[in-house]
């Protein structure tokens, strides 16, 4: 078969296990992969190796396959906001997001001319969006019908329209279910995958504590943008009032990011002359929300053992100097996050 006339498929690619799996069956077939991962803010993707994802590109550079990365920002917050077909145990709209990428892929389909789009899905593995009817709702939702194979369960479903017309051999993908990761780690062994990460529970969305967070952030916030997002990931969050939120970094890394995302009418505060956090006070800046927040960065600087602490308050127009005793357990802890 010359390149001309391979087959191709559009693959939806984590850089984990599963989705690399899903394309290696098909390029062992001798069928071309357009593989595309997605940016999404909420982990899951490329930029976070804490979750279940990788990096795509050396695996797409071992076995010969491209790689095109797709942002879904606003249209993804959008989903985590209202999902149509609701939350999952935590902020995870699964099946929605789901429907969003494929209907991504589905448009990179459309323009290739593939047969079909291949998941790194596994009958049974997600008790949210993996189940049997929930992946033929996906299918019926995209429009899919047909096109939408997962290699790793294709001999448990339905043949897809290429499998029926001979152009994938069906009888050399895989029947998996479940949550265990055994056969695929044989396979990855078979086709010289070595470095995948540890199948982890989902993206961030998943998370109970990032979740609530977030939970938080759309009660309170009329309109979302990235360096929100981005911020929930960063330092002690505490919800002061309707209107006030405070975030404190943890470190030296998480003090510069809180610095990096603040908004330019934001406050920062950081105690004087000794080890400090830089705390953020977002929201409308009462004097006794200042007052508490001086007295939080207090509580977690170096000196949180002094009486009092001096602590630089810097507002968007003018800067002060306060002096305030650290806060105490009982008078924050309530309000975290
Ligand atoms: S865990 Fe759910 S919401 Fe998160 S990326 Fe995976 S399918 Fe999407």
């Amino acid at each position: 078969m010359t390149v001309e006339n391979k087959p191709k498929v559009v693959a939806l690619f984590s850089g984990g296990l599963d989705s690399s799996i899903a394309i290696l069956l098909m390029l062992r077939q001798g069928i071309e992969v357009h593989a595309i991962t997605f940016l999404t803010h909420f982990g899951c993707d490329i930029v976070d190796r804490s979750s279940c994802s990788g990096d795509p590109y050396p695996i797409a550079e071992q076995f010969g396959f491209s790689v095109k990365l797709h942002h879904l920002g606003e249209e993804f917050i959008k989903i985590v906001q209202n999902p149509k077909w609701g939350h999952g145990k935590n902020m995870n709209p699964c099946v929605d997001c789901r429907v969003l990428m494929l209907s991504h892929a589905k448009y990179v389909m459309d323009q290739i001319g593939a047969v079909a789009i291949a998941t790194g899905e596994v009958l049974g593995q997600r008790p949210m969006s993996q189940t049997r009817d929930k992946l033929n709702l996906v299918e019926k939702e995209t429009g899919l019908r047909g096109r939408l194979l997962r290699p790793l369960s294709a001999r448990l479903l339905k043949p897809t329209i290429p499998e029926q017309e001979g152009i994938i051999d069906r009888s050399r993908l895989e029947n998996i279910s479940g949550r265990s990761r055994k056969r695929q780690m044989e396979l990855a062994d078979e086709f010289g995958l070595e470095h995948y990460p540890t199948p982890a529970a989902g993206c961030l969305l998943t998370d109970v504590n990032y979740s609530r967070r977030l939970s938080d952030l759309l009660a309170h916030s009329q309109a979302i943008d990235f360096n929100m997002l981005n911020l929930l990931r960063v330092g002690r969050h505490f919800r002061f009032s309707p209107r006030t939120k405070i975030v404190i970094g943890r470190k030296e890394d998480e003090n510069e990011k809180i610095e990096k995302y603040r908004c330019p009418e934001d406050v920062l505060f950081e105690a004087r002359e000794t080890g400090s956090p830089i705390t953020l006070l977002q929201g409308e800046k009462t004097d006794e929300a200042i007052v508490f927040a001086a007295r939080a960065t207090a509580r977690y600087c170096d000196d949180k053992g002094l009486d009092k602490v001096s602590v630089t308050i810097s507002f968007p127009e003018r800067t002060e100097v306060l002096e305030v005793r650290p806060i105490s357990d009982e008078e924050i802890e309530h309000i975290r996050l």
